[in-house]
C-alpha cells in the first residue's frame, strides 16, 4: 500500500512503480477525499499493476474511485455500516465489473460486534465479514474477497481458519499493524506462512511500519521461500559460521548479498565460513563460496570450480554466478578448473589436520569396529 498523499499523483506513481518492481502484484492506495478520487483517475491509466482503493467511512468515495477507473475496491464494514450505502456501492462495482474486498480489521471492528463479544475475537471479526457479505449477496454481487486482519498473530490464523471452513470466497491475508522490523516481518511471516502452507489464502500484503518497498519485498521473498512463486531473486543461504571459520562469515554474507540482489540473479547461492563442511553441506546450493587459508573456494553444486585469493572471493562469486545463469551449470562444470578440486581437498585435509574433524568420521568408524566386533570392510 502507497503511503503518499494520493493527490501528489507523480509522487503516488512514483512509489507504486517501486512496489511493482520489488514484486508486488498490486498496489493499494488511499482514497480518502475528493482530491484522492481526482488523483486516482490520473494515476490509474498510468499505472504498471492494477490500483486498488481504500475506502473508509465515505461510500461516495467508492462511487468515485470507481468512476477513476479503479480494478479493486476495499470497503471496511467497521466504518461503512450503513446497509443502503454498501448495497449502492455493490450495484455501481458490479456494472464496473470491479472486486469488493471486505476488509475487516480488529482495531476498527463494528462497536455492536465488539460490545457483543466483549473485544475482536475471531468469531466477531468472522460474524462481521459474513454481514457485509449477506449485504453484497442480496444484490446479486459475488466478486467477493476477504480479509479479517488481527495483529495478535494467533488470533488472526484462529480467524481465518474460521472464515476458510464457512465460505467459499477468495481469502486475502495479513497481520494488520505488525510494526516495524524486524518483529513486523516475523509477525508476518507466522501468520501469512501458517495459513498458506495450510491452503489458506489467495493474496498477501505484509503491514509494515517501514518503507512500503520493503513490504512488498518481504511478501515477494515469503512467496518464493515457500515454493509458491518461482524464483525471481537470489536466494542466498550461509552458515551460521562457528569457531571453524576461516572468515568473518556475517561481512561475506552481507557483501554477498548486497553484490548479488543488485545483479537479481534467480538462483540459490551459499556462503560458508570453511571449506571442511562448506561445500558438502550446501551441494545443494547452485553456487557457492567457502573460505579456507586465506582463500576462496568456489563450487557449483557441490564441486570445487575455482579457487582465489580470499579478498577476491565476493567479486569471483558474483561473476561466476552471472556466467552460471547465462551458460548454465553444465557448461560452468565443463570450465572448471582442473586443479580446483585437488587445491580444495589440500587445504580441507590441512584444516583437519590443525582442527580435527568436524564429524569425527574416524572415531565413528572405530566405535562401529568395537561395537560390531570387527574391522569394516572397507
Ligand atoms: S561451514 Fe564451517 S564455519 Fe560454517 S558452520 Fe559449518 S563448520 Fe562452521
Amino acid at each position: 500500500m502507497t503511503t503518499t498523499k494520493t493527490a501528489d499523483v507523480d509522487g503516488t506513481l512514483a512509489q507504486v512503480y517501486a512496489l511493482a518492481s520489488a514484486g508486488a502484484d498490486i498496489v493499494r492506495i488511499t482514497c480518502n477525499d475528493v482530491d484522492a478520487a481526482a488523483g486516482l483517475a490520473e494515476i490509474v491509466p498510468r499505472s504498471p499493476v492494477p490500483i486498488i482503493a481504500d475506502i473508509h467511512y465515505q461510500y461516495r468515495l467508492a462511487l468515485a474511485a470507481l468512476e477513476a477507473g479503479v480494478a479493486g475496491l476495499r470497503l471496511n464494514p467497521g466504518n461503512i455500516r450503513k446497509e443502503d450505502q454498501i448495497k449502492t456501492v455493490a450495484r455501481a462495482a458490479s456494472d464496473a465489473g470491479v472486486p469488493i474486498r471486505v476488509g475487516v480489521n480488529a482495531g476498527s471492528l463494528d462497536k455492536k460486534l465488539l460490545a457483543e463479544y466483549g473485544g475482536p475475537v475471531a468469531e466477531a471479526l468472522v460474524r462481521s465479514a459474513e454481514k457485509e457479505i449477506g449485504y453484497l449477496e442480496d444484490v446479486g454481487f459475488h466478486d467477493i474477497k476477504i480479509s479479517v486482519k488481527h495483529s495478535n498473530v494467533p488470533t488472526m490464523v484462529e480467524s481465518y481458519r474460521m472464515l476458510a471452513e464457512r465460505i467459499e470466497y477468495p481469502l486475502h491475508l495479513g497481520v494488520t499493524e505488525a510494526g516495524p522490523p524486524p518483529g513486523g516481518l516475523i509477525k508476518s511471516v507466522a501468520g501469512i506462512s501458517t495459513l498458506l502452507l495450510e491452503g489458506i489464502g489467495d493474496t498477501i500484503r505484509f503491514s509494515l511500519t517501514a518503507d512500503p518497498v520493503e513490504e512488498a519485498k518481504a511478501g515477494r521473498q515469503l512467496l518464493e521461500y515457500l515454493g509458491l512463486r518461482e524464483r525471481t531473486t537470489v536466494d542466498l543461504i550461509a552458515c551460521p559460521s562457528c569457531g571453524r571459520a576461516e572468515v568473518d562469515v556475517i561481512d561475506v554474507a552481507e557483501r554477498a548479498r548486497a553484490a548479488l540482489e543488485e545483479a537479481a540473479l534467480p538462483i540459490q547461492v551459499a556462503v560458508m565460513g570453511c571449506v571442511v563442511n562448506g561445500p558438502g553441506e550446501a551441494r545443494e546450493a547452485d553456487i557457492g563460496i567457502a573460505a579456507g587459508r586465506g582463500k576462496g573456494h568456489l563450487f557449483i553444486k557441490g564441486q570445487v570450480v575455482r579457487v582465489v585469493p580470499e579478498e577476491e572471493m565476493v567479486e569471483a562469486l558474483l561473476e561466476e554466478a552471472e556466467r552460471l545463469v547465462a551458460e548454465g551449470v553444465d557448461a560452468r562444470l565443463a570450465a572448471a578448473d582442473g586443479d580446483a578440486g585437488r587445491v580444495a581437498e589440500e587445504t580441507r585435509i590441512e584444516l583437519l589436520g590443525t582442527q580435527g574433524d568436524p564429524n569425527q568420521t574416524a572415531a565413528r568408524r572405530a566405535a562401529v569396529a568395537e561395537v560390531a566386533g570387527r574391522e569394516p570392510s572397507r
